[in-house]
This record gives structure tokens, sequence and C-alpha cells, in this order.
């Protein structure tokens, strides 16, 4: 095990039977290993900095029906919100004040979002704050619009793959296509975004072979960006009485991932710190190097329940910054106010 480890941690491969020992034997024996190796990675690629990004969900409405998510078409007891041009603004200006200079704007997938309104928010907020970089994580869209959106100064597109299993994805979606997924991340990579994929750990039915696509998938497509997050019920979606997946096992996969894409943007999740009150501190110390706080207007966060639980103000809100360099000084790392890009995009390494 140990020896398998560390081939991973010089070569930054190993073939999925290799992965799946690993991911069927790690609680046993190997896990301090494990962190141990993804830590000292990422403190060879990007040192102790944690990037953060300021988080704003524009819209809770959603014509998707993924059956894990809180904010799926048919829950009826969702109170429903979008943000306006001018509440957006408002939060990047807040945002800015405090420091950050990337804005993640996240929604469901909201017909009233046109291209031409998501065009017009990029152009507002690239026009007032130049410096900033933008990610956009709005779904699933044409290569036309994934195109205009580039063109308009988005950077970065976050569209996690959920899971690689096209079992398991078919099983947790009613209408959203694999292939299509799939084919999404591959056109926002040809169109130049630095792109993010990612997935949930602990699904209902998912198993260790799942996993291990997991990570054999985004080793192919080489995202700039991945987003890692235990599954976490819903009240009101029928996996509501289904467990959460464990902190332990999404320290796992977060820490294999830094080993096979050592200069991936890897946030420690909202959801890992909805889960146990040290998981974000937890995500950090296995290879994880970005935080995205609430920046959301404070009256909707709430609205914004993807999942029970989900923390969105203290140590999860935006402003509380202060706070977090605090935390994240206590456990070794430096917070970095910077755009924080890639350090691979667009070089040769
Ligand atoms: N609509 C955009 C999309 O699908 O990419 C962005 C919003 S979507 C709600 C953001 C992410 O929330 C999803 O990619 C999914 O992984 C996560 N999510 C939704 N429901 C969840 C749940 N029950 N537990 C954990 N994560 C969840």
């Amino acid at each position: 095990m140990l020896e398998l480890i560390d081939k991973l941690y010089k070569k930054n491969y190993l073939e999925k039977e290799q992965l799946l020992y690993i991911l069927n034997h790690i609680e046993v024996y190997g896990k301090d290993h494990l962190i141990k190796r993804a830590h000292e990675t990422r403190m060879k690629t990007y040192g102790n900095k944690v990037y953060i990004r300021g988080l704003i969900e524009i819209t809770n409405h959603c014509k998707m029906d993924c059956k894990y998510c809180g904010i799926n078409i048919y829950n009826k007891n969702v109170d429903r919100y979008r943000l306006t041009l001018e509440e957006i603004l408002i939060c990047c200006e807040l945002g800015y004040r405090l420091g950050y200079r990337t804005f993640v704007l996240q929604g469901g997938e909201d017909s009233y979002f046109r291209d031409d309104i998501i065009v017009d928010i990029v152009k507002s907020i690239k026009s007032k704050y130049p410096d900033v970089a933008i990610t956009l994580s709005i779904g699933e869209k044409s290569y036309e619009s994934y195109k205009k959106y580039y063109e308009t100064g988005v950077d970065r597109y976050l569209l996690r793959h959920e899971t690689a299993s096209r079992r398991l994805f078919e099983k947790i979606h009613i209408s959203s296509s694999y292939d299509n997924r799939m084919k999404s991340l591959l056109n926002l990579k040809e169109i130049g975004y630095q792109v993010g994929a990612g997935f949930m750990v602990g699904i209902p039915d998912q198993n260790k072979e799942d996993l291990a696509e997991d990570i054999i998938f985004l080793k192919k497509l080489d995202p700039e960006m991945v987003g890692i997050g235990p599954f976490i019920p819903h009240r009101s979606t029928i996996y509501k009485s289904e467990k959460s997946g464990t902190l332990e096992d999404t320290i796992t996969m977060l820490a294999l991932t830094r080993l096979y894409l050592p200069y991936v943007l890897l946030p420690s999740t909202t959801a890992l710190g909805s889960i146990d009150p040290k998981g974000r501190e937890k995500g950090l110390m296995a290879g994880a190097n970005v935080i995205m706080p609430n920046l959301s207007p404070k009256s909707v966060r709430d609205k914004y329940a993807l999942y029970d639980g989900k923390v969105s103000f203290g140590y999860e809100g935006a402003e509380s910054i202060d706070c977090i360099r605090s935390k994240i000084n206590s456990v070794g790392f430096q917070l970095d106010m910077s755009r924080g890009d890639n350090i691979k995009w667009r070089t040769n390494i």
C-alpha cells in the first residue's frame, strides 16, 4: 500500500486496478501516508497558499430534475428567488472591498437568465472590476452559449460531472444525459476556459469502482479545477432517508485527486464544512487549496438549500474574512487574495 501511494506520488498516475486496491484498503492502512503525500504535492505546486472565491448564488430556480438536489424542479417547498443585476453588483462591491478577486456566479438552470442577460451581468462586473476573475456555474448550455460567455470575459466554468459512472449518472438524473454532460465539459475545454469538473462522494449505490472511475476520468479530462463534496440528503428529495457521504471518504478522494492532478485548483467545499465543523481545515490538510465562502445576500442564503444543513454563515460567510483567515492560519496556510488562476493553465508544465 505505501509503495503504491509513493508510486502515485512520483508518477501522478496509477492504473485503475491499483487505484481500486488503494480505495479498498486505505481505511485500514495508509490513510495518513496518503494525506501526507497529497500535502507534500500541494506544497510543491502551490505552497501553503489558499485561494479564496466569493460565491454568489444568483438563482434557485431550476428546470432540471436531479434526484439528489434540493432545488430540483419538483420540489414545491422551495421559496424561489433570482438576484437582479443590481443585487449581484452589490455583492461584488462588498466582495471587492473585502479583497475578493474571483466571483463565482452559480445557479440552477434558470431559463430567465438568457444569454443576453448573462452577457450583461458579466460585462457590468468586468467593466467595474477589470482585475477580477469570473467563474460561471449555471449548468449545461450549447457550445455557442459557452463561447459567447467566454468572449464576454468569463474566465472559468464549473460543471461537475457528478459521477463518471454512466450507470450511476443515469440512476440519479431523470432528464440529464451522461453524454451531454461529458460533451459540455469537452466543449468548455476546447473554448479555452479554466474548466472545473467534479463529483459527489457517497451517492446512494455508489461503489469503490465508481469512485475509481471518477479519478481516471479526471486524469483524462485534465481540468483546471475539481469540486469534490459529500452527497448530503435533502428532506424533500427521494433520497431523504439516505446516509451522507463521509468526511473520511471525501478526504481520501481529495488526496487522491491532488496526487493524480498536482496542479489542480481543489476547493475544500461547503458540503465538507457542512458535515463536520472542521471539515474545511481537514480538506485543506489533505491537498485542497481553495475555499469558496458565501457572498450571496444574507436574505437568500437559506433558500439555496441543495441539501439539509448547508452552512452559509459564520466561517462560511464571505464577510467573515478575518475569521476565515485566522482559521486558515491556524492549520499552517496563508490566504492568497489574488485571482488565483491555475498555475499550469496556458503554460507547458
Ligand atoms: N446548475 C449548476 C450545475 O448543475 O452545475 C450549478 C448548481 S448545482 C446545484 C451545484 C452542485 O451542487 C452540483 O454540481 C452538485 O454536485 C451539488 N449538489 C446538489 N445537490 C447536492 C446534494 N444533495 N449533496 C451534495 N451536493 C449536492
